[in-house]
């Protein structure tokens, strides 16, 4: 069967990185998180001192910065990791998962200069197939011609309640309504800005999984990557 790649993407809390990571374990797929990406970047200028507001400085920075997206180790994985991340060789997976960096990062994504670094990199991690990335314009720009597009959402309440949810898990100790906040206010920001905003792409598959669990989700994206390989096969594009 051919190997396809799907894009994923969708607003904070719609189930994209769970979703995502138990397709690409059932399909024998890799799984990469796009938004983990400029979540390490947004970390490094918190660190660094740079102003989220300094295109100029950001892209050097951007420039200057590798981050790796690994696959997890079985024990990782237990403790809720679906992909690595290393910033300059140093593990920040626990590191870039507050609230802090979340907004970080939606402030650091707005730039094109600094997009464009990240999402020729995506491509290069994605490159051959065999791939799920998510993230917020992986099938608008990352991978326009993806075999496989969905536009994963749920009620903005159930997405805040998703990850006040991680956040509890992780001793956090935000309310429901100050996460409900930040998902909202970050939404906004990422659909509103004028480079890769966050849009369906015309020819993604929009699924709403407000009443839908995890596998649920992910096994109906893999039906539908499997009728898709089946029709990329009967098209004799790739067998
Ligand atoms: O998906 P996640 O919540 O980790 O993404 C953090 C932020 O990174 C998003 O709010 C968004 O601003 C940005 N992002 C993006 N494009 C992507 C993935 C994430 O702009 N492909």
């Amino acid at each position: 069967m051919p190997k396809l790649t799907i894009a994923i993407d969708g607003p904070a809390g719609s189930g994209k990185s769970s979703v995502a990571r138990l397709v690409a374990q059932m399909l024998g797929y890799l799984y990469l998180d796009s938004g983990a990406m400029y979540r390490a970047l947004a970390l490094k200028a918190i660190r660094t001192g740079i102003s989220p507001d300094d295109e100029t400085r950001l892209e050097t920075l951007a420039r200057d910065t590798h981050i790796e997206l690994r696959v997890p180790s079985p024990e990782q994985e237990a403790a809720g990791a679906k992909n690595c991340v290393f910033l300059d060789a140093v593990d920040v997976t626990a590191a870039i998962r507050s609230a802090e960096v979340a907004q970080a990062a939606s402030h650091v994504a707005a730039f094109a200069k600094v997009r464009k670094v990240l999402v020729a990199e995506q491509q290069r991690a994605g490159a051959g197939g065999g791939v799920v990335m998510e993230g917020r314009d992986i099938g608008t720009v990352v991978f326009p011609n993806a075999e496989l597009k969905i536009f994963l959402d749920a009620a903005p309440e159930t997405r805040a309640e998703r990850r006040w949810k991680e956040h509890q898990e992780k001793g956090d100790r935000l309310t429901l309504a100050e996460v409900f906040d930040e998902v909202i206010e970050r939404d906004k920001r990422d659909r509103e800005r004028k480079v890769s905003p966050l849009v369906r792409a015309a020819d993604a598959v929009l699924v709403d999984n407000t009443a839908m669990g995890i596998e649920e989700t992910a096994r109906l994206i893999v039906m539908l990557a499997q009728e898709r390989e089946k029709d990329l096969v009967k098209a004799g594009r790739v067998g």
